[in-house]
């Protein structure tokens, strides 16, 4: 008989873990089905270089049928799952409900962004965790610019020419880096944005930015963030957003139409519809052999998981980084052999080696086992570890290195894609004919169409 192996989420965690169940049990041994919402898994360490427009968007994704052997790839939505009958329900593309037996489940979900209840955020911020996020924020940038140059008013230019970002851990302060580098090289196009100029603000509530990694490489980066205009707020929080407006603890209201939002995530809301026990924090609860509380036959891993840190004296849980699910994804599929076989398992004794945060404008700062490196050599560092990283072979590597050296040789592309790639009909294109807007009146048609801009 083989055994069926069920890992809901195809990210870090899950394809990590896929991809050893794989190696160590022969097929004929196990049934693997991996469910994902998405038939490819997103490397979101990459995601502000395809908003900054260096890094084309499918080259930061990796297709996920061309990682799996023998892996059933269900494409499919989990909503729920039930412990105690061994099994998960999901949505299939076609939208009819299935459910999945498992004798073994290992929960790689993921996270979403933590929001809060602040006035406006809901309606008005921006989101910038998924590739299509990422892209809509670049397409918004543009049609900020193209919006602002076509304003003859200078106070409603300045509103589409403030940026605002709220929250200064790694992910933000590089979303906010490199789309600041990009926007500062793409008003170059745009005569009196020009001369207006812009002004990006980052809002962190704590007294100093990436609260991550040592002091001096926070330090180092929120100099050269102010060295290129860019505003920092510390211990600073949003109280309101509008479509118009931003207003901050500190008093300040800022005319903007861009709130990007950046501070922190939270485990999956599916982690809850489970039937599993949770922490405070509502990531699943597991011991350090990444098995759930009181359900042997479940695992849980990743940002979705309450992984106890071995570098915090297993008091806190591990930070959610890609470098620690892909170490869990790893042991968790090493650990489910384990108990198939009767062999024993491992406990979870990683600890995290560094980071890399790139800025943009070839520069980025690093910690890599406690040397700290910071402005070309640590950008060289950060993009050679990622090609290292990127899963996916050579052909996936070489597409992030031809897309780095053509932005080096030739700069970045300022089109505005942002209608491409929904299904449009052809009555819709008649429809849109006939109301006289044919795609090619310029900006504000398309801020009307998308409405983002209003
Ligand atoms: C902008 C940004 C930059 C980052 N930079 C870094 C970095 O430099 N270094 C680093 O270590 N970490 C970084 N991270 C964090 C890192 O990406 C996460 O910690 C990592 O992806 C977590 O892995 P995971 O397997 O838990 O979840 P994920 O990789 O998010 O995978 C979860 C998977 O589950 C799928 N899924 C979700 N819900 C469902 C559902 N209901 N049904 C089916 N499938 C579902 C998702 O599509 C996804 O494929 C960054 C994150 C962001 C957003």
């Amino acid at each position: 008989m083989a055994w069926r192996i069920v890992i809901a989420g195809g990210g870090f965690g899950g394809l990590y873990a896929v991809r050893t169940l794989e190696r160590i049990l022969p097929a004929q041994s196990a049934r693997i089905t991996l469910v994902n919402d998405t038939n490819f898994m997103t490397y979101a360490p990459l995601l502000p270089g395809a908003g900054a427009g260096s890094l084309e968007p499918r080259h930061v994704v990796v297709p996920l049928r061309g990682e799996l052997g023998h892996t059933d790839l269900r494409l499919g939505r989990v909503l729920r799952g039930s412990p105690d009958e061994l099994c998960i329900h999901v949505r299939t593309l076609e939208g009819h409900q299935e459910t999945l037996q498992y004798d073994h489940l290992l929960v790689a979900l993921g996270s979403v962004s933590r929001t809060l209840p602040i006035p406006g955020l809901r309606e008005h911020g921006i989101g910038f965790k998924t590739l299509a996020e990422a892209i809509g924020l670049r397409n918004h940038v543009i049609r900020t610019l193209e919006m602002a140059e076509t304003l003859e008013d200078p106070a409603r230019r300045a509103e589409y020419l403030s940026y605002v970002f709220v929250g200064g851990g790694y992910a933000g302060v590089e979303g906010l880096a490199e789309l600041q580098d990009f926007a500062a090289d793409a008003i170059e196009r745009y005569p009196r944005c020009r001369t207006q100029g812009m002004r990006w603000i980052l809002v962190e509530a704590r007294d100093r930015i990436m609260g991550e990694t040592p002091p001096d490489l926070s330090a180092f980066t929120q100099r050269e963030l102010r060295g290129r205009g860019i505003d920092i707020r510390l211990n600073t929080t949003l109280d309101e957003v509008t479509a118009s407006t931003v207003r901050l603890s500190d008093g300040d209201t800022i005319p903007t139409r861009t709130c990007c939002w950046t501070a922190g995530v939270k485990p999956h809301p599916v982690a809850a519809e489970l039937g599993l026990p949770l922490d405070r924090g509502g990531r699943i609860q597991v011991d350090s052999y990444l098995q759930v509380d009181g359900h042997p036959h479940v695992w849980a891993i990743g940002d979705a998981a309450a992984v106890p840190d071995p570098a915090k004296d297993f008091k806190a849980p591990t930070p959610p980084t890609a470098q620690h699910a892909i170490r869990q994804g790893k042991l968790a599929a090493k650990n489910i052999a384990a108990s198939i076989s009767g062999g024993r398992r491992k406990p979870f004794r990683y600890k995290t080696k560094g980071v890399v945060v790139d800025l943009g404008r070839r520069k980025a700062v690093a910690d890599t086992m406690g040397i700290k490196w910071s402005g070309t050599i640590a950008w060289l560092i950060a993009r050679t570890y990622h090609l290292a990283m990127m899963p996916g072979g050579n052909g996936r590597r070489m597409r992030l290195l031809v897309d780095w050296n053509i932005e080096l040789l030739f700069g970045r592309d300022f089109s505005e894609l942002g209608q491409i790639g929904g299904r449009t009909s052809l009555s819709d294109e008649l429809e849109e004919q006939s109301a006289g807007g044919t795609g090619d009146d310029g900006a504000p048609a398309q801020a009307d169409r998308d409405g983002a801009l209003h």
